[in-house]
């Protein structure tokens, strides 16, 4: 019921219920470039993308490529879709090597990067945990003898990836692939990528909280970007003014039921099967929304202390974390000062 209401929640937005709100005030425009902002429910999220543009048809023409890159993607990528290429690698058993093409395969090796340097606390072989916990169909709280019987199955580490043949199969039987923390980051990244090979230079795409901006509003420096409060959906924990980065929100309010006033969320620490408890966001800027994506998640699982040490290891990347208690910590003085609260 609770998490119901809270994925009706993400869909209503940009008035409430994800991680990252875009303010704009579309009066006060200067020079020719007009905004031109369309959004589509895929991916289980609200994507969302604005452009500067002069010609609405360039435009236009820009956004609705770009669009179709994130339905391109889920299709490839859900583990949900009895046919994407990633179920296929989940059904196809422990001895299989099932070719992916290069766009899954360079996805899971950053994920597999990213799996090694947090520890484990991210990986995307969560499946067959995640599966048992049902985010996407409202959510249930599993026996602890099916998390005992599932938890040996994820471990990024016995994924087999092949390069020659950029094939991808498990050394344990009952594994599976779960991109869900990554695959929205690559697909803004790629849906960007459309964009400025159209010639657009001033944008925002924004699916769900997983955000890029390149260039800045027409007649300002920058995009002015809003992180959501994590406990109170209808306000902003802070704003950011921001020039071409990624900027991305994993929060334990974006899909999450509560049972016995315990709130059950959708980020799960691979050490226990359960969702972790140390934060109630994480919000990372990084060059690419892939890299975010998945440093926010690892984050989250590390909580607030290991998960401020993970991101300041890695060049370009800086962050704010929001532990447990509401208690805010930043990587850096200088991202603290930028921020408006
Ligand atoms: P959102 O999808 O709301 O942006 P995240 O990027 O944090 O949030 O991804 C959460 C999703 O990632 C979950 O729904 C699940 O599919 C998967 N997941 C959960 N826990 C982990 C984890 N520890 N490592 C990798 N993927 C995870
Ligand atoms: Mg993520």
């Amino acid at each position: 019921m609770y998490s119901t209401m809270s994925l009706i929640g993400r869909v209503r937005i940009p008035v409430e219920g994800v991680a990252v709100l875009i303010l704009m005030l579309f009066s006060c425009q200067s020079g020719t470039d007009k905004l031109y902002k369309e959004s589509k429910i895929v991916m289980g999220t609200v994507v969302e993308i604005t452009v500067a543009c002069h010609s609405e048809e360039q435009a236009r023409a820009a956004i609705t490529e770009a669009m179709g890159e994130f339905q391109r993607i889920d299709n490839l990528m859900s583990s949900y879709k009895p046919d994407s290429v990633v179920s296929r690698v989940n059904k196809a058993g422990s001895s299989a090597k099932v070719p992916v093409g290069e766009e899954i395969f360079s996805v899971i090796s950053e994920a597999a990067a990213i799996g090694r340097a947090s520890g484990g606390a991210f990986d995307a072989t969560i499946w067959p945990v995640s599966q048992l916990w049902g985010f996407e169909q409202g959510g249930r709280i599993p026996t602890p003898d099916s998390i005992a019987t599932k938890l040996p199955l994820v471990g990024y580490e016995n994924v087999i990836i092949d390069d020659s043949e950029l094939s991808v199969g498990f050394k344990v039987a009952g594994m599976g692939l779960d991109l869900g923390a990554i695959a929205k980051g690559w697909a803004v990244d790629v849906a960007m990528k459309k964009l400025i090979a159209r010639g657009i230079r001033n944008a925002i795409i924004d699916a769900g909280g997983d955000l890029r901006v390149i260039g800045a509003r027409p007649g300002k420096a920058f995009w002015r970007i809003g992180v959501q409060h994590p406990r109170d959906p209808g306000a902003l924990l802070m704003t950011f003014e921001l020039k071409d980065t990624a900027i991305v929100t994993s929060g334990d309010y974006e899909r999450f039921f509560m049972a016995a006033g315990v709130r059950y969320h959708h980020i799960l620490d691979p050490a226990t099967g359960q969702p972790a408890r140390g934060c109630q966001s994480v919000t990372v800027l990084a060059p690419t929304a892939a890299e975010a994506d998945a440093c926010a998640t690892a984050a989250f699982v590390l909580g607030p202390a290991r998960g401020l040490a993970f991101l300041r290891a890695r060049p370009g990347v800086r962050g704010v974390i929001v532990g447990a208690g509401g208690e805010v910590q930043w990587t850096d003085e200088a991202l603290a000062v930028m921020a408006r609260q």
